[in-house]
């Protein structure tokens, strides 16, 4: 089994929805689909949250409303409503009743409940699309293998019981099913609410589940070629590098390369599973390899980390 996990580019519109289809569609054997919010949707959803904090409750609600009938909308152009009506619906009105309650509930906690909706939505949307082109996919729920303590924002994961769970809910999704479909990012602690695992995190849900599932490799879809020498935003001469170790991997994510989650080396080292960084826009190009051997010989490599101070005592 592999996992490969999709991020908020890969999937924020429609033309992108149906290349990631296309690229789940050449794949031979199973695969656990993660994917993160479409889009921009967590940044939006974070600014709902403002509002309502800023006792702004309408505004709130009227912001929430859109980002949902963006999803319907979606979900329309994709035709695939008849599969994700009803889902997105109830996200929509969750999202309120959560916003009616919001005065009542720690900012953090609440964060968690109404941040979670975009990874839910994103992945009722994916799902719908890879069924109508006949892919053998179901969408299980990330809250039922995930296990967190209850630090809301930045959980912490319960790793025992996030293996058994893993490996409960993924072995027993049905025969003749290829695909897992799954949210990035979010989780659930003990007493049932929903937790994240922090910005960007659904990487590291891909490592997670990667780890419990021994999976023979792991691939994170992203719109660069691979890892660069350096953020190609701000070096476009950057050039690739084909292979790294994980310990220059994780190094390079310590001191703060966005590709990756700093948390996502981690638990496939351990298990010496294959990362591969590959890009959606150009799916048969190799991208990186990120595993134990690594390179002979690195390039200079170039991090930007802005506004950081360093105190020494
Ligand atoms: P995702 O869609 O999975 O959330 P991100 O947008 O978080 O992906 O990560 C991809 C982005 O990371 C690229 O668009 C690129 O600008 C940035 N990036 C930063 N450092 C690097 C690097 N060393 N190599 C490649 N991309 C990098
Ligand atoms: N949607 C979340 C975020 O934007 C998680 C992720 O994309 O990895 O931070
Ligand atoms: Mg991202």
């Amino acid at each position: 089994m592999r996992v490969y996990k999709f991020g908020g580019s890969s999937v924020q519109d429609v033309e992108r929805i149906k290349n990631v289809v296309s690229i789940l569609d050449s794949v031979d054997e199973p695969i656990v689909v993660v994917v993160s919010a479409m889009g921009k949707t967590t940044n939006a959803i974070e600014q709902v949250i403002e509002l309502a904090f800023a006792q702004k409750e309408d505004s709130a609600k009227e912001a929430w409303k859109t980002i949902c009938q963006n999803h319907i909308d979606l979900s329309k152009d994709l035709d695939c409503e008849d599969h994700c009506h009803a889902h997105l619906e109830k996200y929509h009105s969750q999202g309120q009743s959560i916003l009616d309650t919001y005065s009542r509930k720690d900012r953090d906690e609440l964060y968690d409940q109404l941040i979670s909706l975009g990874e839910l939505m994103s992945s009722t949307i994916l799902t719908g699309s890879m069924i109508l082109a006949d892919l053998k996919a179901v969408r299980v729920d990330a809250r039922e293998m995930i296990k967190t303590d209850a630090q809301f924002r930045s959980a912490n994961i319960n790793w025992g019981a996030t293996e058994d769970a893993v490996k409960e809910v993924i072995n027993t999704v049905g025969d003749g099913v290829q695909y897992v479909v799954t949210q990035g990012f979010i989780g659930r602690e003990p007493k049932g609410r929903t937790t994240t695992l922090g910005r960007e995190g659904s990487d590291y849900t891909a490592a997670i589940i990667s780890y419990c599932m021994d999976g023979e490799s792991m691939s994170v879809w992203k719109d660069v070629p691979g890892v660069l020498t350096a953020d190609p935003r701000l070096f476009p001469n950057a050039t690739l590098l084909p292979r790294l170790s994980y310990r220059v991997a994780i190094e390079m994510t310590y001191y703060g390369a966005q590709v990756i989650h700093p948390k996502t080396i981690q638990p496939i080292q351990r298990k010496e599973i294959p990362l591969f960084v590959k890009s959606f826009l150009d799916p048969n190009s190799k991208g990186t390899e990120i595993s134990k051997v690594g390179a002979a010989l690195y390039p200079p490599m170039i991090v930007v980390t802005k506004d950081q101070y360093l105190l020494e005592f």
